[in-house]
Protein backbone atom coordinates (compact mmCIF):
# COMPACT_ATOMS: atom_id res chain seq x y z
CA UNK A 1 0.00 0.00 0.00
CA UNK A 2 2.87 2.57 -1.15
CA UNK A 3 2.18 5.48 -3.19
CA UNK A 4 5.47 5.51 -4.65
CA UNK A 5 5.78 5.81 -8.30
CA UNK A 6 5.86 2.43 -10.67
CA UNK A 7 8.31 2.48 -13.27
CA UNK A 8 6.42 4.82 -15.75
CA UNK A 9 6.20 7.76 -13.50
CA UNK A 10 2.38 6.68 -12.35
CA UNK A 11 1.84 5.91 -8.58
CA UNK A 12 0.67 2.53 -7.36
CA UNK A 13 -2.31 1.49 -7.12
CA UNK A 14 -3.46 2.24 -3.85
CA UNK A 15 -4.87 -1.06 -2.69
CA UNK A 16 -8.24 -0.46 -0.48
CA UNK A 17 -10.07 -3.75 -0.80
CA UNK A 18 -8.67 -6.27 1.61
CA UNK A 19 -11.91 -7.28 3.28
CA UNK A 20 -11.81 -9.16 -0.48
CA UNK A 21 -8.53 -10.09 -0.31
CA UNK A 22 -5.17 -9.64 0.58
CA UNK A 23 -1.83 -10.52 -0.57
CA UNK A 24 -0.16 -13.63 0.15
CA UNK A 25 3.17 -12.59 2.74
CA UNK A 26 6.25 -13.94 2.20
CA UNK A 27 6.78 -15.59 5.11
CA UNK A 28 3.50 -17.93 4.13
CA UNK A 29 4.83 -18.72 0.74
CA UNK A 30 8.29 -19.65 2.30
CA UNK A 31 6.41 -21.74 5.00
CA UNK A 32 4.54 -23.61 2.23
CA UNK A 33 7.27 -24.57 0.07
CA UNK A 34 8.79 -27.39 2.10
CA UNK A 35 5.34 -29.32 2.06
CA UNK A 36 5.10 -28.52 -1.75
CA UNK A 37 8.73 -29.94 -2.59
CA UNK A 38 10.45 -32.22 -0.17
CA UNK A 39 8.26 -32.83 2.74
CA UNK A 40 5.28 -33.56 -0.08
CA UNK A 41 3.46 -37.06 1.30
CA UNK A 42 0.26 -38.01 1.56
CA UNK A 43 -0.17 -37.48 6.01
CA UNK A 44 -2.52 -40.18 5.87
CA UNK A 45 0.04 -42.50 4.29
CA UNK A 46 2.13 -45.05 7.02
CA UNK A 47 5.46 -44.44 5.75
CA UNK A 48 8.14 -42.12 7.30
CA UNK A 49 7.53 -39.33 4.85
CA UNK A 50 3.63 -39.68 5.33
CA UNK A 51 4.39 -39.35 9.30
CA UNK A 52 6.69 -36.51 8.74
CA UNK A 53 3.76 -34.50 6.61
CA UNK A 54 1.03 -36.14 9.72
CA UNK A 55 3.13 -34.26 12.23
CA UNK A 56 3.35 -31.00 10.09
CA UNK A 57 -0.45 -31.20 9.69
CA UNK A 58 -0.93 -31.92 13.81
CA UNK A 59 1.58 -28.80 14.68
CA UNK A 60 -0.41 -26.29 12.13
CA UNK A 61 -4.30 -27.88 13.67
CA UNK A 62 -2.45 -26.62 16.96
CA UNK A 63 -1.09 -23.54 16.11
CA UNK A 64 -4.22 -22.63 13.85
CA UNK A 65 -6.79 -23.58 16.67
CA UNK A 66 -4.27 -21.51 19.27
CA UNK A 67 -4.62 -18.38 17.11
CA UNK A 68 -8.41 -18.55 17.48
CA UNK A 69 -8.81 -19.88 20.92
CA UNK A 70 -10.10 -23.13 20.49
CA UNK A 71 -8.40 -26.47 20.35
CA UNK A 72 -7.03 -28.79 17.76
CA UNK A 73 -9.84 -30.96 17.34
CA UNK A 74 -12.41 -28.23 16.64
CA UNK A 75 -10.53 -28.10 13.45
CA UNK A 76 -11.68 -29.04 10.54
CA UNK A 77 -9.62 -28.00 7.34
CA UNK A 78 -11.59 -27.05 4.21
CA UNK A 79 -11.70 -25.30 1.02
CA UNK A 80 -12.18 -21.46 2.15
CA UNK A 81 -15.51 -19.30 3.65
CA UNK A 82 -18.46 -20.69 1.60
CA UNK A 83 -17.55 -24.24 2.17
CA UNK A 84 -17.36 -24.07 5.90
CA UNK A 85 -20.38 -21.91 6.12
CA UNK A 86 -21.71 -24.47 3.73
CA UNK A 87 -21.08 -27.53 5.89
CA UNK A 88 -22.23 -25.56 8.92
CA UNK A 89 -25.09 -24.51 8.22
CA UNK A 90 -26.04 -27.68 6.06
CA UNK A 91 -24.43 -30.04 7.95
CA UNK A 92 -25.27 -29.43 11.60
CA UNK A 93 -29.45 -28.35 10.44
CA UNK A 94 -29.27 -31.99 8.75
CA UNK A 95 -28.15 -33.64 11.96
CA UNK A 96 -30.40 -31.71 14.53
CA UNK A 97 -33.36 -32.50 12.47
CA UNK A 98 -33.17 -36.08 12.86
CA UNK A 99 -32.25 -35.52 16.31
CA UNK A 100 -34.78 -33.60 17.39
CA UNK A 101 -37.18 -35.86 15.56
CA UNK A 102 -38.53 -33.12 12.87
CA UNK A 103 -40.07 -33.82 9.87
CA UNK A 104 -38.77 -32.53 6.48
CA UNK A 105 -41.31 -31.48 4.01
CA UNK A 106 -40.04 -32.64 0.37
CA UNK A 107 -40.69 -30.37 -2.64
CA UNK A 108 -41.10 -27.01 -1.62
CA UNK A 109 -40.18 -24.00 -4.42
CA UNK A 110 -38.68 -20.43 -3.27
CA UNK A 111 -41.70 -19.42 -1.53
CA UNK A 112 -43.64 -22.25 0.04
CA UNK A 113 -44.93 -23.05 -2.80
CA UNK A 114 -45.43 -26.76 -3.38
CA UNK A 115 -42.87 -27.10 -6.30
CA UNK A 116 -44.81 -30.15 -8.10
CA UNK A 117 -41.54 -32.30 -7.46
CA UNK A 118 -43.70 -33.96 -4.84
CA UNK A 119 -46.33 -31.54 -3.52
CA UNK A 120 -48.35 -34.30 -1.48
CA UNK A 121 -45.99 -34.52 1.98
CA UNK A 122 -46.12 -30.31 2.13
CA UNK A 123 -50.06 -30.72 2.45
CA UNK A 124 -50.13 -33.64 5.26
CA UNK A 125 -46.97 -32.07 7.22
CA UNK A 126 -47.55 -31.03 10.75
CA UNK A 127 -46.55 -27.49 10.82
CA UNK A 128 -45.71 -28.35 14.65
CA UNK A 129 -43.05 -30.84 13.50
CA UNK A 130 -41.53 -29.06 10.67
CA UNK A 131 -37.65 -28.24 11.14
CA UNK A 132 -36.92 -24.23 11.50
CA UNK A 133 -33.11 -22.24 11.22
CA UNK A 134 -32.54 -19.00 12.09
CA UNK A 135 -29.95 -16.54 10.59
CA UNK A 136 -29.43 -13.08 10.90
CA UNK A 137 -30.74 -10.39 7.72
CA UNK A 138 -26.97 -9.67 6.82
CA UNK A 139 -25.23 -12.86 6.26
CA UNK A 140 -23.14 -13.53 3.45
CA UNK A 141 -25.03 -15.58 0.52
CA UNK A 142 -22.51 -19.12 1.85
CA UNK A 143 -24.80 -18.80 4.62
CA UNK A 144 -27.79 -17.43 3.51
CA UNK A 145 -28.14 -19.27 0.05
CA UNK A 146 -27.53 -22.77 2.22
CA UNK A 147 -30.43 -21.93 4.62
CA UNK A 148 -32.44 -21.26 1.51
CA UNK A 149 -31.09 -24.45 -0.07
CA UNK A 150 -32.94 -26.29 3.57
CA UNK A 151 -35.61 -24.60 2.71
CA UNK A 152 -35.91 -25.81 -1.00
CA UNK A 153 -34.92 -29.17 -0.24
CA UNK A 154 -36.01 -29.97 3.53
CA UNK A 155 -38.76 -27.47 3.80
CA UNK A 156 -36.99 -25.54 6.66
CA UNK A 157 -38.26 -22.63 7.53
CA UNK A 158 -35.62 -19.78 7.24
CA UNK A 159 -36.09 -16.94 9.96
CA UNK A 160 -34.20 -13.60 9.10
CA UNK A 161 -33.01 -11.55 12.20
CA UNK A 162 -33.42 -7.83 11.58
CA UNK A 163 -31.03 -5.46 12.26
CA UNK A 164 -30.97 -2.07 13.43
CA UNK A 165 -29.69 1.37 11.60
CA UNK A 166 -26.11 0.31 12.61
CA UNK A 167 -26.04 -3.58 11.60
CA UNK A 168 -26.62 -4.70 14.74
CA UNK A 169 -28.63 -8.12 15.46
CA UNK A 170 -32.30 -7.08 17.15
CA UNK A 171 -31.64 -9.16 20.14
CA UNK A 172 -34.82 -8.96 21.53
CA UNK A 173 -36.34 -10.46 18.37
CA UNK A 174 -34.02 -13.46 18.52
CA UNK A 175 -34.56 -14.23 21.65
CA UNK A 176 -38.66 -13.70 20.70
CA UNK A 177 -38.33 -16.31 17.77
CA UNK A 178 -36.40 -18.78 20.09
CA UNK A 179 -39.39 -18.98 22.63
CA UNK A 180 -42.13 -21.64 22.76
CA UNK A 181 -42.77 -24.40 20.71
CA UNK A 182 -41.06 -22.86 17.16
CA UNK A 183 -37.76 -22.53 19.33
CA UNK A 184 -38.20 -26.39 19.68
CA UNK A 185 -38.03 -26.78 16.52
CA UNK A 186 -35.09 -24.75 15.66
CA UNK A 187 -31.65 -26.70 14.32
CA UNK A 188 -29.55 -23.69 14.26
CA UNK A 189 -28.61 -20.05 15.23
CA UNK A 190 -26.10 -18.36 12.09
CA UNK A 191 -24.76 -14.58 12.76
CA UNK A 192 -21.67 -13.17 11.72
CA UNK A 193 -19.03 -11.94 13.90
CA UNK A 194 -18.14 -8.53 11.50
CA UNK A 195 -20.16 -7.38 8.64
CA UNK A 196 -18.30 -7.82 5.05
CA UNK A 197 -20.17 -4.74 3.88
CA UNK A 198 -20.50 -2.43 6.75
CA UNK A 199 -18.03 -3.91 8.99
CA UNK A 200 -19.96 -3.23 12.37
CA UNK A 201 -18.64 -5.69 14.85
CA UNK A 202 -21.74 -7.70 16.44
CA UNK A 203 -22.05 -8.90 20.44
CA UNK A 204 -20.87 -12.70 19.86
CA UNK A 205 -21.14 -13.44 23.49
CA UNK A 206 -24.67 -12.45 24.09
CA UNK A 207 -26.06 -14.05 21.03
CA UNK A 208 -24.74 -17.47 22.35
CA UNK A 209 -25.72 -16.54 25.45
CA UNK A 210 -29.28 -16.19 23.80
CA UNK A 211 -28.96 -19.29 21.56
CA UNK A 212 -27.56 -21.77 24.84
CA UNK A 213 -30.94 -20.40 26.86
CA UNK A 214 -33.34 -22.14 24.42
CA UNK A 215 -30.64 -24.99 23.90
CA UNK A 216 -29.74 -24.09 20.31
CA UNK A 217 -26.20 -24.23 18.97
CA UNK A 218 -24.68 -21.21 17.11
CA UNK A 219 -22.46 -20.98 14.29
CA UNK A 220 -20.48 -17.66 13.74
CA UNK A 221 -19.16 -15.93 10.31
CA UNK A 222 -15.37 -14.98 11.09
CA UNK A 223 -14.96 -14.58 7.97
CA UNK A 224 -14.23 -10.74 8.16
CA UNK A 225 -12.69 -11.25 11.65
CA UNK A 226 -10.27 -13.24 11.64
CA UNK A 227 -7.07 -11.96 12.23
CA UNK A 228 -8.28 -8.47 12.53
CA UNK A 229 -10.15 -8.74 15.99
CA UNK A 230 -9.50 -11.43 18.71
CA UNK A 231 -11.60 -14.35 18.44
CA UNK A 232 -11.85 -16.50 21.73
CA UNK A 233 -14.22 -19.80 20.65
CA UNK A 234 -13.76 -21.64 23.22
CA UNK A 235 -14.12 -19.13 25.93
CA UNK A 236 -17.22 -17.93 23.86
CA UNK A 237 -18.72 -21.26 23.92
CA UNK A 238 -19.53 -20.94 20.07
CA UNK A 239 -20.50 -24.18 18.75
CA UNK A 240 -19.25 -23.79 15.33
CA UNK A 241 -17.10 -21.20 13.54
CA UNK A 242 -15.88 -20.39 10.10
CA UNK A 243 -12.78 -18.74 8.62
CA UNK A 244 -11.22 -18.25 5.29
CA UNK A 245 -7.49 -17.87 4.98
CA UNK A 246 -7.25 -15.47 1.92
CA UNK A 247 -8.56 -12.80 4.51
CA UNK A 248 -5.29 -13.45 6.23
CA UNK A 249 -3.01 -13.82 3.97
CA UNK A 250 -2.78 -17.18 2.63
CA UNK A 251 -4.04 -18.09 -1.19
CA UNK A 252 -7.22 -18.13 -1.56
CA UNK A 253 -9.13 -21.81 -1.52
CA UNK A 254 -8.15 -22.14 2.16
CA UNK A 255 -10.31 -22.32 5.22
CA UNK A 256 -11.63 -23.72 8.10
CA UNK A 257 -14.80 -24.54 10.49
CA UNK A 258 -14.00 -25.09 13.62
CA UNK A 259 -16.49 -27.22 15.49
CA UNK A 260 -17.36 -28.36 18.76
CA UNK A 261 -16.90 -31.80 18.99
CA UNK A 262 -20.67 -31.97 21.20
CA UNK A 263 -22.01 -30.25 17.79
CA UNK A 264 -23.75 -32.63 15.78
CA UNK A 265 -22.98 -32.33 12.44
CA UNK A 266 -23.55 -34.13 9.44
CA UNK A 267 -20.82 -34.42 6.87
CA UNK A 268 -21.77 -32.63 3.50
CA UNK A 269 -19.09 -34.60 1.27
CA UNK A 270 -18.87 -38.07 1.40
CA UNK A 271 -14.79 -39.99 1.18
CA UNK A 272 -12.40 -41.23 3.11
CA UNK A 273 -13.11 -39.95 6.59
CA UNK A 274 -10.71 -36.98 6.63
CA UNK A 275 -10.92 -34.31 9.55
CA UNK A 276 -13.08 -36.38 11.71
CA UNK A 277 -14.98 -37.62 8.88
CA UNK A 278 -16.73 -33.98 8.66
CA UNK A 279 -14.58 -33.46 5.24
CA UNK A 280 -12.81 -36.24 3.53
CA UNK A 281 -10.45 -35.47 0.75
CA UNK A 282 -6.51 -35.64 0.98
CA UNK A 283 -5.64 -33.16 3.23
CA UNK A 284 -3.67 -29.96 2.12
CA UNK A 285 -0.48 -29.88 4.47
CA UNK A 286 0.74 -27.15 2.86
CA UNK A 287 -2.60 -24.92 3.28
CA UNK A 288 -2.71 -25.87 7.06
CA UNK A 289 0.57 -24.37 7.39
CA UNK A 290 -0.44 -21.66 5.54
CA UNK A 291 -3.64 -21.14 7.30
CA UNK A 292 -1.27 -21.33 10.90
CA UNK A 293 1.22 -18.97 10.09
CA UNK A 294 -0.82 -16.24 8.27
CA UNK A 295 -3.30 -16.31 10.80
CA UNK A 296 -0.70 -15.73 13.62
CA UNK A 297 0.60 -12.84 11.58
CA UNK A 298 -2.02 -11.31 11.34
CA UNK A 299 -2.92 -11.88 15.29
CA UNK A 300 0.45 -10.51 16.05
CA UNK A 301 -0.11 -7.40 13.48
CA UNK A 302 -3.13 -6.52 14.98
CA UNK A 303 -1.83 -7.04 19.24
CA UNK A 304 0.61 -4.40 17.64
CA UNK A 305 -1.36 -2.00 15.40
CA UNK A 306 -4.23 -2.02 16.40
CA UNK A 307 -4.71 1.57 17.75
CA UNK A 308 -2.73 3.36 14.80
CA UNK A 309 -5.20 1.07 12.51
CA UNK A 310 -8.27 2.47 14.42
CA UNK A 311 -6.90 5.97 14.12
CA UNK A 312 -6.53 6.38 10.96
CA UNK A 313 -9.27 4.48 9.99
CA UNK A 314 -10.82 7.11 11.97
CA UNK A 315 -8.49 10.09 9.91
CA UNK A 316 -9.87 8.97 6.91
CA UNK A 317 -13.34 8.87 7.92
CA UNK A 318 -13.00 12.27 9.38
CA UNK A 319 -11.27 12.94 5.73
CA UNK A 320 -13.82 11.93 3.78
CA UNK A 321 -16.92 13.84 5.60
CA UNK A 322 -14.78 16.75 4.97
CA UNK A 323 -14.44 16.57 1.48
CA UNK A 324 -17.77 15.53 0.80
CA UNK A 325 -20.05 16.23 3.69
CA UNK A 326 -22.88 14.35 1.77
CA UNK A 327 -21.29 11.54 2.53
CA UNK A 328 -22.70 9.13 5.18
CA UNK A 329 -20.60 6.61 7.20
CA UNK A 330 -22.50 3.15 7.33
CA UNK A 331 -22.41 0.78 10.33
CA UNK A 332 -21.61 1.83 13.67
CA UNK A 333 -18.99 4.46 14.01
CA UNK A 334 -16.94 2.60 17.21
CA UNK A 335 -17.81 -1.45 17.16
CA UNK A 336 -16.45 -1.57 13.74
CA UNK A 337 -13.41 -3.84 12.35
CA UNK A 338 -10.12 -1.73 12.68
CA UNK A 339 -9.56 -1.00 8.67
CA UNK A 340 -13.16 -0.83 7.58
CA UNK A 341 -14.30 2.65 6.23
CA UNK A 342 -17.89 2.44 4.28
CA UNK A 343 -19.89 4.98 3.57
CA UNK A 344 -22.67 6.21 1.08
CA UNK A 345 -22.45 8.83 -1.26
CA UNK A 346 -25.84 10.34 -1.86
CA UNK A 347 -26.15 10.96 -5.86
CA UNK A 348 -23.83 8.78 -7.33
CA UNK A 349 -23.58 5.02 -7.98
CA UNK A 350 -21.25 3.19 -6.43
CA UNK A 351 -20.25 1.61 -9.28
CA UNK A 352 -19.44 4.95 -11.37
CA UNK A 353 -17.61 5.69 -8.15
CA UNK A 354 -15.44 2.38 -8.06
CA UNK A 355 -14.82 2.84 -11.74
CA UNK A 356 -14.01 6.74 -11.40
CA UNK A 357 -11.76 6.18 -8.70
CA UNK A 358 -9.67 3.52 -10.33
CA UNK A 359 -8.77 5.53 -13.21
CA UNK A 360 -6.99 7.46 -10.49
CA UNK A 361 -5.23 4.83 -8.75
CA UNK A 362 -7.29 4.05 -6.10
CA UNK A 363 -8.85 -0.16 -5.64
CA UNK A 364 -12.02 0.10 -3.75
CA UNK A 365 -14.95 -1.29 -3.71
CA UNK A 366 -18.89 -1.53 -3.42
CA UNK A 367 -19.63 -3.61 -0.65
CA UNK A 368 -19.58 -7.23 -0.78
CA UNK A 369 -16.75 -8.67 -2.79
CA UNK A 370 -17.97 -12.51 -3.37
CA UNK A 371 -21.22 -11.99 -5.76
CA UNK A 372 -18.65 -12.51 -8.85
CA UNK A 373 -18.93 -9.73 -11.28
CA UNK A 374 -22.06 -8.59 -10.42
CA UNK A 375 -23.25 -4.98 -9.05
CA UNK A 376 -25.92 -6.12 -6.67
CA UNK A 377 -27.42 -3.53 -4.06
CA UNK A 378 -25.86 -4.57 -0.84
CA UNK A 379 -28.03 -6.39 0.80
CA UNK A 380 -27.11 -5.43 4.24
CA UNK A 381 -27.99 -1.65 3.36
CA UNK A 382 -31.22 -2.88 2.52
CA UNK A 383 -31.48 -4.86 5.71
CA UNK A 384 -30.31 -1.45 7.61
CA UNK A 385 -33.20 -0.23 6.16
CA UNK A 386 -31.93 2.31 3.61
CA UNK A 387 -33.69 2.80 0.20
CA UNK A 388 -32.32 0.97 -2.75
CA UNK A 389 -31.47 4.00 -4.30
CA UNK A 390 -29.37 5.24 -1.75
CA UNK A 391 -27.98 1.73 -1.32
CA UNK A 392 -26.56 1.48 -4.73
CA UNK A 393 -24.58 4.27 -3.75
CA UNK A 394 -22.10 2.80 -1.10
CA UNK A 395 -18.56 2.57 -1.36
CA UNK A 396 -16.14 0.64 0.80
CA UNK A 397 -12.69 1.12 1.61
CA UNK A 398 -10.56 -1.50 3.62
CA UNK A 399 -7.10 -2.09 4.84
CA UNK A 400 -5.25 -4.13 6.70
CA UNK A 401 -2.05 -1.82 7.50
CA UNK A 402 -2.63 1.95 8.85
CA UNK A 403 -2.89 4.73 6.55
CA UNK A 404 -0.24 7.07 6.04
CA UNK A 405 -1.50 10.86 6.49
CA UNK A 406 -0.40 11.36 2.53
CA UNK A 407 -2.37 8.59 1.55
CA UNK A 408 -5.67 9.91 3.69
CA UNK A 409 -4.90 12.88 2.21
CA UNK A 410 -4.57 11.18 -1.31
CA UNK A 411 -7.97 8.77 -1.22
CA UNK A 412 -9.78 11.84 0.27
CA UNK A 413 -8.34 14.53 -2.73
CA UNK A 414 -9.19 11.58 -5.30
CA UNK A 415 -12.79 11.05 -3.68
CA UNK A 416 -13.45 14.77 -3.76
CA UNK A 417 -12.92 14.74 -7.58
CA UNK A 418 -14.85 11.74 -8.43
CA UNK A 419 -17.83 13.12 -6.48
CA UNK A 420 -17.57 16.68 -8.08
CA UNK A 421 -16.99 14.95 -11.47
CA UNK A 422 -19.97 13.08 -11.46
CA UNK A 423 -22.65 14.80 -9.45
CA UNK A 424 -22.10 18.37 -12.19
N1 LIG B 1 -18.43 -15.06 4.72
C1 LIG B 1 -18.12 -13.76 4.68
C2 LIG B 1 -18.60 -12.85 5.75
C3 LIG B 1 -17.32 -13.25 3.63
O1 LIG B 1 -17.03 -11.94 3.59
C4 LIG B 1 -16.87 -14.15 2.63
C5 LIG B 1 -16.06 -13.65 1.49
O2 LIG B 1 -15.80 -12.47 1.36
C6 LIG B 1 -17.22 -15.51 2.72
C7 LIG B 1 -18.00 -15.93 3.78
C8 LIG B 1 -16.76 -16.50 1.70
O3 LIG B 1 -15.40 -16.83 1.88
P1 LIG B 1 -14.52 -17.50 0.69
O4 LIG B 1 -14.20 -16.40 -0.25
O5 LIG B 1 -13.30 -18.02 1.37
O6 LIG B 1 -15.33 -18.57 0.09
Amino acid sequence: MTDTPNASGEPDELYLDAAATEPVTRNVIEAMMPFMTDAYANPASVHQPGKTAARALDAARASFAAGLGARPDDVIFTSGGTESDNLAIKGIAMARMRALGLQPVYGLAGDDEPSGVNPAPAGEHPASRRPRIIISSIEHPAVAQSAQWLHEWFGFEVVHIPVDGQAHLDLDALEQELDGEAGERTTLVSAMLANNEVGTVEPVEELVRIAHAHGVPIHVDAVQAAGQIPIRMRDWDVDALSVSGHKFGTPKGLGALLVRGRTPIEPVLSGGGQERGLRSGTQNVAGAVALAIGLNESNARMAAQYRELTDSRDMLIDAVRRVVPRAELTGDPVSRLPGHASFIFPGVTGEALLVDLDARGIAASSGSACAIGRHEIPGTLLAMGLEPQIAKSALRMTFRRPLTREEIERISMALEDSYTELTH
